[in-house]
């Protein structure tokens, strides 16, 4: 019923063979037939799990849920424009990373697996680690020396062993890769079933709008966790047959470090060798997104683009909306930087959608000196 499909040769393997990767070392999709009975789910509870019948697992005991999904989707003004806002930063751990996180640890618990490793930037490691937390499996998680002191906290109080590794964000998954030769890896970027949680944010978008499809969904992009995934979940409803259009997906990335944004620009499907330069969004600061070939496909596919952001445009974009009452991290104030930038030359009347992916109460430190150097002008 669901396959694990290599996206780099055509090697299949059935959907319970306990990998992350194809032997060949491509990245796994999977092949997974999603239904919608809309009436059921209607008078099912506010979260992710309505959309039961479009999640690849098996038995109902094995669901590690917190509650998470149907976060608000609320209309905001960009520059006189309307845009759909969805409120991914209200998640049990303070990220959209939660949806992946539930799919994939009940997946692992499915398979009686005891033990995970991950590598991250914060906001995967501290969803992984709540949810390994939820289904009592232990956890070790990796991350860059530089990580935001809100988030090691968050993972450590969750009980996951935090391991610190000096140098980059790649020298951390480089650490990872080695120590997931004995230990399963609960990888946000490479596990296909953390895609199919990520997914269940296009059904809410579609169910909010009257099961509708947007036009346009401006998204994050660094390892395209979310922006995979929605285009995921925007096929599985095409299939299905309750939307008749994929919508344009424009992925936004800092200046700072923006690989994809550079093969874009030179119509590459192979991603450059960059050497990032610090930024404000942690989050989407990827300089090689083992995905990256994917990404740039999906956003082909559904006529969309990629844009970036500057470091001040992000710095703007999160005194403003905190000023209209939101207070979000700024990894998720770039995309909102780039929703200004689209707006800016959006059609009339196209419906379009973004997030806030994560929490301010996140990246305290950040924004306290983003607040100062706001003082000092
Ligand atoms: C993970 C994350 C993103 C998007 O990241 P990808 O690398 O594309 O998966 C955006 N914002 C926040 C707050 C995140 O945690
Ligand atoms: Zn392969």
């Amino acid at each position: 019923m669901n396959d694990l499909i290599c996206t780099s040769c055509p090697k299949r393997f059935p959907g319970q063979a306990r990998i992350w990767k194809c032997s060949c070392g491509g990245v796994l999709d999977i092949e997974f037939s999603a239904s919608f009975p809309i009436e059921k789910i209607r008078q099912r509870n506010l979260n992710m799990w309505r959309y039961r019948e479009a999640i690849p697992l098996e038995d109902d005991e094995n669901i590690i849920t917190l509650g998470e999904g149907f976060t608000p989707l609320i209309p905001l003004n960009f520059a006189g424009k309307k845009v759909w806002i969805k409120q991914e930063h209200l998640f049990p751990t303070g990220s959209y990373k939660d949806r992946g996180a539930s799919v994939l640890i009940s997946k692992i618990k499915e398979w009686g697996i005891n033990e995970v490793v991950e590598d991250s930037s914060g906001n995967a490691g501290c969803a992984i680690a709540a949810y390994c937390a939820r289904a009592k499996i232990k956890c070790e998680i990796f991350v860059p020396q530089d990580t935001s002191p809100a988030k090691l906290a968050q993972i450590q109080a969750y009980g996951a062993k935090v391991r610190l590794i000096p140098g980059s964000r790649e020298d951390t998954a480089q650490a990872t890769l080695k120590a997931a030769e004995k230990i399963y890896y609960a990888s946000h970027s490479w596990n296909p079933f953390f895609f199919q949680g990520t997914k269940t944010m296009a059904f809410e978008v579609c169910e909010q709008l009257g099961w509708q499809s947007p036009d346009v969904v401006i998204l994050p992009v660094g390892n395209g966790t979310l922006l995979l995934g929605c285009f995921c979940g925007f096929q599985d409803l095409r299939q299905a047959g309750l939307i008749d259009k994929i919508p344009r997906l424009i992925g936004i990335q800092a200046a700072n470090c923006a690989p994809l944004y550079l093969a874009w620009q030179e119509n590459s499907p192979d991603l450059p060798f960059i050497t990032q330069k610090e930024t404000l969004a942690e989050g989407i600061a990827i300089a090689a997104p083992v995905r990256g070939k994917q990404i740039l496909q999906a956003i082909k596919e559904s006529s969309g683009e990629i844009m970036i952001v500057e470091e001040e445009e992000i710095k703007a974009a999160l005194i403003d909306v905190s000023r209209r009452g939101f207070y979000i991290e700024p990894t998720a104030a770039a995309t909102i930087a780039g929703v200004n930038k689209y707006v800016a030359h959006s059609l009339p009347g196209e419906t379009i959608v973004s997030v806030f992916s994560g929490h301010g109460l996140k990246a305290t430190e950040k924004i306290l000196k983003i607040l100062a150097s706001l003082h000092q002008k």
